[in-house]
Order: C-alpha cells, then structure tokens, then sequence
C-alpha cells in the first residue's frame, strides 16, 4: 500500500505544482494588452478594445485591424459586419461560423463576437477571405499580417523610391524613402548625428519608420543617438553584437528609452507597402566585427538593392545566393577586405556607391576593389565631398 499511495501521492503534488506554474504564465500569454497585431510591419494601434484569444482563436477590434489592412469600408447591418475592397465584399455574420466573399459562403473556424457592445472578428478567417496571410509570432506574441500583393499595388502610391547615400565623410550613412516610409541605415560618426538629422529634416522626414545599425563601428551607430533624439523611430534593427564602447553604450540607452520594436538580424522580410527589406543572416562565427553587419536586400518593383555594411569576403557566400542586382553599396567604404571579384562577378551591379570620405586614414577606397567595383559595375559613384541620390520607379534606376 505503501507504494502505491506514495506514487499518487507525488502524481497529485506534481499536477498541482504544474497547474501553479503553468496557470499564471498562460493567463499572461493570452491577457488581452500583451498581443499585438501589425500590418505589413506596421503596428496596429488599439487604444479602447483590444485583441484577445478564445476558444484558441485570436479575435480583433474590428475596426483598427481593418482599417489598417486598408478596406475601402465597414458598415453594419445586423447581424453581419459588411466589409468592402475594391469589387470585393464580405459579409461577416455574428456568431455563426462562416464568411460570404461576393455572394459566396466560406466556412470558418471561429464565428464573429460582440462583446461590450463591440465586434470582434476572428483574425485568421477575415485576413484569408480578404486574400491576406496571417502569422503568429510566440515570441512577440504579434499577429503578423501580410497583405495580398494586389492590396499592395492597389494602395495610393508615388511609384518611387530614393535612395540617398549621405555624405558624412570617414562613415556611411543611408537614407531610404518611399511614400510614407522613411528608413534610416548608420548615421557615421557621432560629430556627424547633425549632419544627418539635418538631411533627414530637408526631406521632410517627421518620423522614422525603421532604423538600421548595421554593426557596432563608430564609424557607423556614431550619429546614431543624436538620430534618435530628433525623430519618433518605429523600429530597429540590429546585429545583435553588443560591444563596450561608448558609442553602443548611447545607442543602446536611446534605443531602450525610445521602447519602439526591435528586430534581430535572422533571415526575415519586413515590409513596407510596396517595399521589401529582406534581411539575410549570414556567418554566426566571426573573426572581424566587420563581418557581422546587417545585410539587407531591398526589393522594390523589378529592382534590387543590396546592402551589407562593412561585411568582407567572410559573407560572400550568403550574398551570391541575391543574384544579380541594380544597386550594390560597396563594402567597408571600398576596401580590399570586401568587394571581391567572386562577389561583383555574381551581383554585377547597374550602379556601385561606396562611402567614404576625401583623405581616408586607411587609404581607402583601395585600388584593387576599385578596380573590381569598376570592372563589373555599370557606373561607380562615391559620396566623397556629396551625398549620392539615386531614384528609381521600380524598374529603372536614375541618379538624381
Ligand atoms: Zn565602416
């Protein structure tokens, strides 16, 4: 008898303790504030309802969510919530388990809720039926929601991005625009933050959408802070190499105060509208700190752009895999380190930007990368005493 109370015994202490350890955190897992929804990498603001799960299924406010999914309306007409786009309307009734996409049923697996008098729609089901995708990150706990590329290309746009590879002299510092989106990589060194938030301001920059360290050089995250004091940033991303300088150091306090979401650099697309920033992992041991910065391939239309820091031959084999591109900002301010002709001979870049300043201490850009730059380019261009814009419509690029 004794053995076999005893075993029960430690079976009933065993599932109370798992049900004390496990009930709290679940609770949290699921409480309505800790969700957050984005769309196309644009948090969803929700202010007086808020998501929650139930019965497994993640629920929405309804109107915040679809409003930014970019619905040309939202009506209701008891019992169902009645979403149009473009030819396309859905209606969603409540509590029954299926949507009617233009006259057609669609069985669901979660039906629409009112609760306190507000609609809540089951994410998964509505995005599918508009003809998005949904993707639910644990580790964020963010519905991640992509739209169709039809929303993508039907939604107001300038057809136009630019690039500006901005003269900040011993340093680099890039400056994305499209539309709304503004995307700022490095701002060189910290007696250059002015000289960037100061082109920024001529841009008509109010806020950023994402900021880049590309690795944690002064030459690079210097300016930085100073970015960070002038402007609202969305987003950051970075190599996720820490380092014990001051220059990180300040960067990392700002970017804590800012509280704004931060990605690593494993391989992931962020989007921005019509804009797509693929970041691509490479090495995960490295020598050079040099080797650890961001690569990032912009794709926008038919066109490509690749970025990758101060990276050097250690990555050229994740950076080949891109094929060739329009643009390509030469690595490590045109050093021999990077830029090999393995590399260029791949990519053959339309137009090559290195960054870098006149008088360079290490005498770069370096004749042999140059060289190579020049071989497999079809223009070189430097931001040597002037900052580099280059637009394009999405097929073809021009330097402005
Ligand atoms: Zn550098």
């Amino acid at each position: 008898m004794k053995y076999r109370i005893r075993p029960l015994m430690m079976l009933v202490i065993c599932l109370l303790f798992a049900a004390w350890f496990v009930g709290p955190s679940k609770v949290l897992a699921l409480s309505p504030a800790s969700i957050r929804i984005r769309v196309d990498s644009n948090l969803v603001q929700m202010v007086d309802s808020l998501p929650f799960v139930e019965n497994g299924w993640t629920y929405v406010p309804t109107r915040a969510v679809l409003e930014a999914y970019g619905v040309d309306s939202i009506s209701w007409n008891a019992p169902f919530v009645i979403v149009n786009k473009g030819d396309m309307t859905l209606k969603i009734p409540i509590g029954q388990s299926f949507i009617e996409k233009n006259g057609i049923k669609i069985t669901t697996e979660s039906p629409a809720l009112i609760k306190s008098s507000r609609t809540y729609l089951p994410i998964r089901a509505v995005i599918r039926a508009l003809g998005g995708t949904t993707v639910w990150d644990p580790e964020t706990k963010t519905v991640l929601i992509t739209r169709s590329n039809t929303d993508i290309s039907s939604a107001g746009s300038s057809r136009k991005l630019e690039i500006s590879f901005i003269d900040v002299g011993q340093g680099e510092s890039i400056f994305l625009n499209h539309n709304d989106t503004d995307i700022l990589i490095d701002a060189g060194l910290e007696s250059q933050g002015g000289r960037v938030v100061n082109y920024l301001k001529s841009q008509g920059v109010d806020d950023l959408e994402l900021v880049v360290a590309s690795h944690v050089h002064e030459d690079h995250i210097g300016g930085l802070p100073a970015v960070f004091d002038a402007f609202k940033v969305q987003s950051y991303l970075d190599s996720g190499i820490s380092a014990a300088t001051y220059s990180y150091k300040a960067l990392e306090s700002k970017v804590i105060a800012e509280g704004c979401l931060r990605f690593d650099d494993g391989n992931q697309i962020l989007r921005f509208g019509d804009l797509s920033i693929q970041v691509i992992e490479t090495v995960a041991v490295y020598e050079d700190l040099n080797d650890t910065s961001v690569v990032i391939l912009v794709t926008y239309g038919n066109t490509k752009i690749l970025l990758s820091g101060d990276a050097g031959v250690a990555v050229d084999r994740y950076l080949t895999k891109v094929g060739p591109v329009n643009l390509f900002k030469a690595q490590h301010h045109g050093s021999w380190t990077g830029n090999s002709e393995f590399l260029l001979s791949v990519l053959r870049p339309g137009i090559s930007v290195i960054s870098y300043g006149i008088g360079n201490p290490f005498g770069l850009p370096s004749q042999s990368a140059m060289a190579i730059l020049k071989k497999h380019s079809g223009n070189v261009l430097w931001t040597a005493g002037k900052t580099v814009v280059i637009s394009t419509d999405g097929n073809i690029m021009m330097v402005q």
